[in-house]
Parts: C-alpha cells; sequence; structure tokens
C-alpha cells in the first residue's frame, strides 16, 4: 500500500516503468493500471482480472493533447473533452495510424478508448510517467467495482505490485463511454449523466443498449476477425495453411510464445494475427492450454475462427 505522496507517486511510476500492475485511485472507480504501450503489461491486467475474454480496455491520459496523439480527433471531441475533462466520461475515436499502444488494449480493434480522470492522484501519476495507462475496475472480473483501497487489496492483493491508496473514489461508478466513431453514441451510462452530453451537443446520443453489437460482452471482438479462414488446435500446416505457433512448433510463420508463456502470447494476439491475416488463406493455430490466460485467448480464437 503506497500514501499518495511524492514518495508514493514515484513508487508506483517505477513499478509501472518495469511493467508491474498498481491499483491507482480515479475519480469513478478503483483503476488496475498498466503501460498501454506494453504488450506483456497489458496482459497481466487480464490475468490479474481473470477476465474470460478479451474486451478492449479504457486508455487514461494526463490531458487532450496526449489524447489526440493516439485517437483521430474531431470537433465533437474536442467539445465534449474540453467540457467534461478530466471527468468521468470515455471517448472512443478511431485509433490513430501507427500510434503505439499494445494491440491488446484495443483488442485488436481499430478504435480506441481514452479518458483524462479528475483524481489529483491519478493525474500527478500519469504526469510522472509520461505514458498512457490501461486502467480497468482494479476487481476480480465479474466482482463489484471496488472504490476504496481495501476492496481492491481484498480482491487483487496478492495478484499486483501496489495500491496507491487515495481514500474514496468520489463518484464510484464507471465513467459514461460515449462512441466518437460514427455518430455520437452513448455505448455506457455511467458517472457523467448522458442528459449533460446531450445538452452540450444539442442533440440525442444514438442508444446503444445492452445486446447491441457494440456493446454485448464478448461480441465486441467480432469487429476484428480476420479475412483467412482459422483452423484451431493444428499440430503441423496443411497445404495452403500459415501456421501461428505457441511452444515449440515446428514450421511455424509466427509464434504466439516459443516459450510457451500465456502471458508473451496474450500480448502478441492480436498482432500476429493482424500481421499473418495480410498474406495468409488460411491461419493454422496451435493448441494453447486452456487454463489462466489461456482461456481468453482460446475465446478470442474460437471466435476468430466461427463460422460467418
Ligand atoms: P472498462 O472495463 O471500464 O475498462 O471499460 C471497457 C469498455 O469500454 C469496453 O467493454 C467497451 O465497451 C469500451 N471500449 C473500450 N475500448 C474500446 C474500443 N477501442 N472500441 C470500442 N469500445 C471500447
Ligand atoms: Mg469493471
Amino acid at each position: 500500500m503506497l500514501p499518495a505522496n511524492e514518495a508514493g507517486i514515484s513508487a508506483a511510476v517505477t513499478a509501472l516503468a518495469v511493467g508491474d500492475l498498481v491499483a491507482i485511485p480515479t475519480e469513478t472507480v478503483y483503476g488496475l493500471a498498466g503501460d498501454a504501450r506494453n504488450g506483456a503489461a497489458v496482459a497481466r491486467i487480464f490475468e490479474a482480472k481473470g477476465r474470460p475474454s478479451f474486451n478492449p480496455l479504457i486508455v487514461h491520459v494526463p490531458d487532450i493533447e496526449t489524447a489526440q496523439a493516439y485517437g483521430v480527433w474531431s470537433d465533437t471531441a474536442q467539445k465534449l473533452a474540453e467540457a467534461f475533462w478530466p471527468g468521468p466520461l470515455t471517448l472512443v475515436l478511431p485509433l490513430r495510424a501507427g500510434s503505439n499502444l499494445s494491440s491488446l488494449v484495443t483488442a485488436g480493434l481499430d478504435s480506441i478508448a481514452l479518458r483524462v480522470p479528475a483524481h489529483p492522484t491519478a493525474l500527478a501519476i500519469l504526469r510522472a510517467f509520461s505514458g498512457p495507462l490501461a486502467a480497468p475496475s482494479a476487481n476480480p472480473s465479474g466482482q463489484i467495482s471496488p472504490t476504496l483501497p481495501a476492496h481492491v487489496a481484498g480482491g487483487l492483493g496478492n495478484r499486483i505490485a501496489a495500491i496507491v491508496d487515495g481514500g474514496a473514489c468520489g463518484v464510484g461508478l464507471e465513467s459514461t463511454i460515449i462512441g466518437l466513431t460514427g455518430a455520437p453514441a452513448l455505448l455506457r451510462p455511467g458517472g457523467l449523466p448522458a442528459e449533460m452530453i446531450e445538452d452540450l451537443l444539442g442533440a440525442p446520443l444514438l442508444q446503444h443498449v445492452a445486446g447491441d453489437a457494440i456493446t454485448a460482452p464478448g461480441q465486441l471482438g467480432s469487429h476484428y476477425a480476420p479475412r483467412a479462414s482459422m483452423r484451431l488446435n493444428a499440430e503441423t500446416a496443411r497445404p495452403g495453411e500459415t501456421l501461428l505457433g505457441f511452444g515449440p512448433t515446428d514450421g511455424a510463420a509466427l509464434n504466439l510464445s516459443p516459450t510457451g508463456d500465456l502471458t508473451e502470447a496474450a500480448a502478441n494476439l492480436f498482432g500476429h494475427l493482424h500481421q499473418l491475416d495480410r498474406t495468409a488463406r488460411i491461419i493454422a493455430v496451435a493448441s494453447i492450454p486452456d487454463h489462466g490466460l489461456g482461456c481468453a485467448i482460446n475465446d478470442r480464437l474460437r471466435r476468430a475462427a466461427a463460422p460467418r
């Protein structure tokens, strides 16, 4: 447990810089933060939370200028960011080409969710770290979001490097998520009332109720399905196939992790699929053990391989 002072913030930043995970206070809920550029750090977030599938994570930045480096900006984005950042509002924007973010943080999508949090400690950590932080709620998957350091310690205490004690979260609700890849859409209601956003925009938001493709858990990934067809649990490549290996795999075009490390494999998953999909007709994938992060990897692979 680190205090929310200069020494605590500096210790948190040191841990984040080597790819460790630190729970940080935000005004919404405690976030489980990891370097959004570091695929292994992002993979560890899914591992620590025990998430059964890879959904894209919100990337936290210290200011509008940094957000503009990762998302394709628009007049609407500027208007909303000026009015409500720092604050409990997340904007989903087209991902800027050539960004150095881990492809796991966007779950391989070409959109990015960005937020500038209002908690002074979160902002101080972001400024000192001077990099983007992926930070979903700091609780085991399926459990209640944490609004106190003790909640985080109870759920994840033995799985993360540190918790920065910033007291109770002021808002206590996740951020409101607005999609700006098309007409402004409410993707998730949250800490900022949608009416305030509609008043500012002078128009109603499109509503994506639960069950829509965009918000239903487990369906988001279907936004990225490879062009190539897929064959899972392959031992070797058949004629016409390109092999994606795991562990020692003969004849693999690419390998998710030659040493069979699931964290490394998760970090490589979307990048390798994108790369092979540029030329492969059929991607054959070696079998991945179905435990720990392997469950989320297999979930994603099964959906990529599903008939369409
Ligand atoms: P959280 O678990 O609080 O980090 O919220 C993550 C949610 O934000 C996801 O389930 C999506 O609804 C949304 N989201 C995050 N990143 C993206 C993205 N790149 N494109 C679309 N929606 C996103
Ligand atoms: Mg959550």
